[in-house]
């Protein structure tokens, strides 16, 4: 039985889509060759000084209200002081005294598909800094100015999170909305999307919460979900001893699934935060916040909300068709056209998603448009083509194929169902013929095997048969 309760809070760091820095215009490119995105101000140099990215401000406020947190209208950057190679100014620009975004919270599901909120603190926004390249090989370090200057906002939760899988769920959907919203790429991999899990465990039935040790910079889902997992067992295991668990800051290695210590609290840097002297303080209007609020795309609670109201699709359906805003997007057109919306949610989901998941890429970078599945489901519908046919032959020339139309490709391929072939009653009884066994077997009750007897007639007849007339001619020969 679990004696003790872990108590979760998370610091997300969350890269920008902006053209250029946050404070200047060197651009914001990742994968560029190192040291290119390198002004005199990203290397901050005596005599520079800081111009504020207005993108990076809507793109943190768009964040901000789909999160339902309070805007600050005025607000002013911090120096936060600390030494580090990656850092050329010796300070960070961060917002320690006016986040731009204040409160707020995040609705997740959990493992069992229950709603749980997750309170904010705050989203800030800051300057991310440069990045050190150890090489196992050589004795000394490299640095790229790249990343320095790029803007991140830093998303705080209170430490309300109640074990490792909801965190992993907020951190999924965190990067669900910064997606929609377009306001980051969200890739860990890239570490677009970065976080520090604050973890402690109290005694069950008591209130306050533990001493928290601090996780750093976690760039997979996974890791977040090993490394907090593997703190609630290493906290239980001193508090079980009678020990104290120690406050301090922790890295996860990826290797051993441990977590060990870089920092105690004594040891932590005093920042000597102050108001940035070279940026004035900022003013956000009320008109400007309009215009912002006016930019939000659809959301994906708004897609499912009309997926399952307008179209009568089942709620996983929707959950899955959401995942990202391409293919709700994609997928509500061809709604939207079609009519047929059962077909589209078979379609989306069944033969498309496995396309999609095997390339690694969204609907909108295949050759697949919305006119031609709803031009594929209409000849479907009309019955000229099977579904396991236009699944397995045609599907795949429209992914591949820029102007490929269904119906021809139905055609030039010779896959449209012939109407010719009436002698489906021919077909069927060789097969009731060769295997006597199946048929007894269906006649004892083992109804799936009409599956294998609908197979061997669609492999007979090149899949050019009406399939609603093949299974109900099989069906009529097995129960006669
Ligand atoms: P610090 O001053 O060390 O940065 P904060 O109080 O600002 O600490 O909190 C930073 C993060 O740690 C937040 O995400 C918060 O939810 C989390 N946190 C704070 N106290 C605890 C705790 N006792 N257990 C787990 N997480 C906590
Ligand atoms: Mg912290």
């Amino acid at each position: 039985m679990l004696k003790y309760k872990p108590t979760i809070g998370l610091e997300v760091h969350i890269q920008l889509s902006t053209r250029s820095k946050v404070f200047c215009a060197d651009k914001n490119e990742y994968g560029s060759a190192a040291n290119t995105n390198i002004s005199e101000i990203s290397l901050a140099h005596p005599g520079t000084l800081p111009v504020l990215n207005k993108t990076a401000i809507e793109h943190a406020i768009k964040m901000g209200f789909v999160c339902k947190s309070s805007i600050s209208q005025e607000m002013f950057f911090d120096r936060k002081n600390y030494f580090y190679p990656d850092l050329p100014k010796g300070y960070q620009l961060t917002q320690d005294k006016t986040p731009i975004c204040v409160g707020g919270e995040i609705q997740i599901r959990d493992g069992m598909g229950k709603f749980k909120t997750i309170k904010l603190t705050k989203i800030h926004l800051e300057e991310d800094a440069g990045k050190l390249i150890h090489e196992q090989t050589s004795s000394f370090s490299m640095v790229d100015f790249n990343r320095a200057g790029v803007p991140l906002i830093e998303l705080v939760t209170e430490p309300v999170i109640e074990n490792d899988e909801d965190a992993v769920s907020l951190l999924i959907e965190l990067r669900k909305i910064v997606r929609y919203l377009g306001i980051s790429d969200g890739d860990m991999e890239k570490g677009s999307l970065r976080c520090d899990a604050n973890v402690s465990i109290a005694p069950l039935g008591l209130k306050e919460l533990g001493k928290k040790v601090e996780v750093k910079n976690m760039n997979s889902f996974r890791h977040v979900q090993k490394a907090i997992q593997y703190e609630i067992k290493r906290q239980g295991s001193i508090l079980e001893k009678g020990n104290e668990v120690i406050s301090e800051t922790r890295l996860y290695d990826v290797d051993s699934g441990e977590t060990y210590d870089m920092r105690t609290k004594e040891e932590l840097n005093d920042y000597r935060y102050f108001p940035e002297p070279d940026l004035c303080p900022f003013y956000i209007s009320q008109e400007w916040l309009d215009q912002i609020r006016k930019q939000i795309p659809i959301l994906p609670s708004q897609y499912i909300e009309k997926f399952i109201h307008q179209y009568a699709i089942a709620e996983n359906d929707a959950l899955t068709l959401t995942e990202s805003r391409e293919l709700a997007q994609f997928f509500d057109q061809v709604c939207e056209k079609s009519g047929n919306y059962k077909a589209a949610v078979n379609w989306l989901i069944g033969p498309c998603k496995s396309y999609l998941n095997e390339m690694n890429c969204e609907i909108n970078e295949t050759n697949l448009t919305v006119d031609r599945l709803t031009a594929l489901i209409e000849i479907v519908d009309q019955n000229r083509v099977s579904f396991s046919v236009a699944s397995s032959e045609i599907l795949p020339h429209l992914f591949s194929d820029k102007t490929a139309n269904p119906l021809d490709l139905g055609i030039k391929l010779n896959l449209l169902i012939d109407e010719s072939i009436d002698q489906i009653e021919n077909f069927v009884e060789e097969l009731i013929k060769k295997y006597p066994e199946k048929v007894a077997a269906y006649k004892n009750g083992k109804k799936g095997l009409l599956g294998m007897f609908m197979g061997e007639l669609m492999k007979e007849t090149g899949g050019k048969i009406d399939p609603k007339k093949a299974s109900e001619t099989i069906k009529a020969a097995l129960e006669s």
